[in-house]
């Protein structure tokens, strides 16, 4: 992004409030989105076919944990392709209505994104086959005996879909992703700091380099984590009158209860629970959830795939367990069985 559009969007940023600056952190071009090289690379390659050929780009699912830049994603593939985008999710779809009229609405060549897809029911899930496979839209009319079908034809349009629970998406559903399904993985420290480099430049703050790393190491290899930590660190700077450096950030993060491997108060508490209650585990997911009172899916979804990454847990056929480092990162002796393995 060029200084002269950052110095000239500052004034309403501080107007507007948050909301406008975490449109202001997302990238807007390819050069500005960091990492997750085989995903651009293969994305680059199907948009420009598709343009060569003057046709709408196949439909492309992503997939990972939230925050690692897929709905950034499909803003990037609208603006590659000059292509308008239509953005929806899962939970939003609740009839075969609600499809049927967001499809009806599409104009040629334009992007749909449904984010959550893994949230949409069954049966909107079986009309949205034929849309993507033939660009037909089947709808039934009336009930009983005198209900028919009549079939709409669509404008081709292009599918983006998100999802951080790929095991729920059905086959027939993933295999209509002609263009392809694609994983986007963690990032590494390095990319993270980048991402922090650009964020501190776009809000006008100056950051430390072993200040930016203490972020990034913290971050859950995380773009969104990131820049949440470095809007908290400069509110917290700012209100004490302190700059931005090692010091600042060790505070800011300890007063949201971060430690130093960048686990939040819940990563710690599920990994207590397990090795309180549940002896270190192997415990299922469903029984570890009603201990810690919380949604499956939030320990699936946001808890586990940073507690896999940094291998503080196990996930075996019989449930989530402990490892070792988990003993040793909650400063607790580990089971004697564990220790060998600490060796
Ligand atoms: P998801 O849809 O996977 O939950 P988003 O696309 O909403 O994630 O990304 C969250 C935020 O993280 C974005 O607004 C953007 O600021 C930042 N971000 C994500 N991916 C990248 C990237 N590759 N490079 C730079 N910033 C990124």
């Amino acid at each position: 992004m060029s200084s002269k559009k950052i110095n000239k969007k500052k004034e309403p940023e501080e107007a507007a409030g948050a909301a406008y600056l975490d449109r202001e952190l997302r990238p807007s071009n390819w050069n500005e989105y960091i990492g997750q090289k085989a995903v651009k690379e293969n994305l680059n390659i199907l948009i420009r076919a598709a343009t060569e050929r003057g046709v709408p780009p196949e439909h492309v699912l992503f997939y990972g944990p939230p925050g690692l830049g897929k709905t950034t994603l499909a803003h990037l593939v609208a603006r590659e392709t000059g292509r308008n985008l239509k953005i929806t999710s899962g939970p939003a779809i609740e009839r075969v209505g609600d499809l049927a009229s967001i499809l009806t609405n599409l104009a040629a060549g334009d992007i749909l994104f449904i984010d959550e897809i893994h949230r949409l029911n069954k049966t909107i899930e079986e009309v949205l086959y034929p849309a993507m496979e033939s660009g037909v839209l089947d709808i039934i009319i009336g009930k009983g005996p005198s209900a028919r079908t009549i079939q709409l034809e669509l404008p081709p349009f292009t599918l983006l879909a998100a999802t951080t629970r790929v095991a729920m998406i059905s086959s027939p559903l993933r295999s209509r992703f002609s263009g392809g399904v694609f994983r986007l993985d963690f990032y590494t420290e390095k990319e993270i700091e980048e991402i922090l480099r650009r964020s501190a430049k776009i809000m006008g703050v100056e950051i430390k380099g072993d200040a930016e790393r203490e972020i990034a190491k913290r971050s859950r290899f995380t773009p969104r984590t990131a820049n949440y930590f470095l809007k908290r660190v400069r509110d917290f700077a700012q209100v004490e009158g302190r700059p931005i450096n090692l010091e600042t950030v060790h505070s800011a993060l300890k007063l949201l209860g971060i430690d130093e491997k960048g686990l939040s108060p819940s990563d710690r508490r599920l990994l207590e629970v397990i090795a309180d209650k549940f002896g270190g585990g192997p415990v299922g997911l469903g029984t570890l959830a009603a201990a810690l009172s919380e949604e499956e899916a939030t320990i699936e979804e946001f808890n586990e795939p940073y507690l896999l990454q940094l291998g503080l847990i196990e996930r075996t056929g019989r449930g989530r367990m402990l490892t070792p480092h988990a003993y040793m990162h909650l400063g607790i002796t580990p089971p004697a069985s564990l220790q060998k393995k600490l060796l």
